[in-house]
């Protein structure tokens, strides 16, 4: 599986894209593994950081309000 993001050619994630972001959060509002997700190390680092930012701004609740 090749990664999301390579394949789009995406190389910055922005964090207030909370649909992308949500492809690659489990349920329990988890960031899935990039062994699960097939996104590669470079990718799954901007993506960590685009989630996080995204919680912290409340884009993005770790639970369901
Ligand atoms: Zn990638």
């Amino acid at each position: 599986m090749e990664c999301y993001f390579c394949q789009r050619n995406i190389k910055d994630i922005d964090f207030k894209e909370t649909q992308i972001l949500k492809r690659f959060i489990s349920l329990s509002g988890k960031i899935k593994p990039k062994k699960r997700t097939g996104v590669c190390s470079g990718h799954q680092k901007k993506l960590t950081r685009a989630i996080k930012r995204a919680r912290y701004m409340a884009f993005l609740s770790p639970t369901s309000k």
